[in-house]
């Protein structure tokens, strides 16, 4: 029989998880033929996630719990599952039920029809705010411009993929991980099934602002050196600009009265040229701190040992 592994990435979703796993529990019990592994990965949650979890492992033979030592990011927890996971299909899954368990069947489907990928392509989200909405539209729009792979437009990471394309996205040693964009850049035989994404079932986001900005570039960036040659187009037009005030300076000069006059332009050419360059600076900044923290060549992770006590209680709590 063959197994599939969930991994799901679970950051203070206390909330959510009893709810999440009984969900997840009733749809794999109805799909027949399939063995299920259910791996959750405890990203250094501050609320009692990880004594929920325990609990359910415990409960349960097929759930296993995996706890970071710090907050690592959703990236690096799902990077954690996919490295267990022993599965001959691997799906995942946010905690929040914001991508509808009952899907994974539909994907399984597809697999057996011989894809690799299956990915949920979000065709509506509901309970976003309008500013999410929008600049989700637009990240992807501008990434997939920019990437020299193709990436699916409005896809997150729900996707099952079967073991080889796991196996080569666990042998990529990148640092900075953009999951959905690697697993386009693995190629193979992949597809999509379209889905609301509804609301989150409780609690809120734990993507604030700046943690969404730092996921975008670090997607436009792992995925595209487009914003380098975007200094040089910078520098171009500046050249360009600077020959036409030169002629411009040049004709006041020889040809009119009031040569005295310019002081404006001067400013506006100074302003404008220290902004491009300093833009240009920023973006080669960029590039040089991921060539530095992938030479750190530091784990994605660290898994700790659950505390024997929130074991006991766990234990406590089962019987
Ligand atoms: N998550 C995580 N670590 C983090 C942030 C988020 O493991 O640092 C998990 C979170 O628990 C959830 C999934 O990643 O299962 C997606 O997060 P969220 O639903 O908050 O993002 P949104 O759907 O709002 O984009
Ligand atoms: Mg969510």
């Amino acid at each position: 029989m063959k197994t599939v592994s969930i991994v799901v990435p679970c950051f203070n979703e206390s909330e959510v998880i009893d709810t999440t796993v009984a969900e997840l529990m009733s749809v794999t019990q109805s799909i027949d033929n399939y063995q299920f592994e259910l791996i959750f990965i405890n990203d250094g949650s501050s609320d009692d996630t990880e004594l929920k979890l325990l609990v359910h492992s415990q409960k349960h033979t097929n759930v296993r719990t995996i706890s970071f030592s710090r907050n690592f990011g959703h990236q690096q927890a799902v990077s954690a599952g996919l490295d267990v996971s022993t599965g001959d299909a691997v799906v995942l899954i946010d905690a929040d039920l914001q991508d509808p368990p009952r899907l994974i069947a539909d994907m399984i489907e597809k697999w057996q029809q011989g894809f690799d990928v299956v990915y949920g392509t979000r065709i509506n989200r509901e309970g976003e705010s309008k500013f999410k909405l929008l600049t989700a539209k637009w990240f992807y729009r501008i990434l997939n411009s920019l990437s020299e792979v193709p990436i699916p437009l409005d896809t997150g990471d729900f996707r099952l993929m079967d073991r080889q394309v796991v196996d080569h996205l666990i042998a990529m040693p990148e640092k900075s991980r953009f999951i959905r964009g690697m697993v386009s850049w693995i190629g193979f035989n992949q597809t999509s099934i379209c889905y609301e994404r509804s609301a989150r079932f409780a609690g809120e986001s734990k993507y604030p602002l700046m943690k969404m900005v730092k996921f975008g570039i670090d997607g436009i960036l792992s995925f595209s050196v487009k914003p380098l040659k975007l200094s040089i187009m910078m520098g171009f037009a500046c050249s360009g600009i600077a020959m036409l005030m030169l002629l411009y300076s040049v004709y006041i000069r020889l040809l009119t009265e009031h040569w005295v006059s310019g002081w404006t332009s001067i400013l506006v050419s100074i302003l404008f040229m220290g902004g491009v360059q300093l833009i240009s600076i920023g973006i080669l900044g960029e590039y040089v701190a991921r060539i530095y923290n992938e030479s750190k060549d530091r784990p994605l992770y660290i898994i700790k040992k659950s505390r024997e006590s929130d074991v006991a209680k766990a234990d406590a709590n089962v019987k």
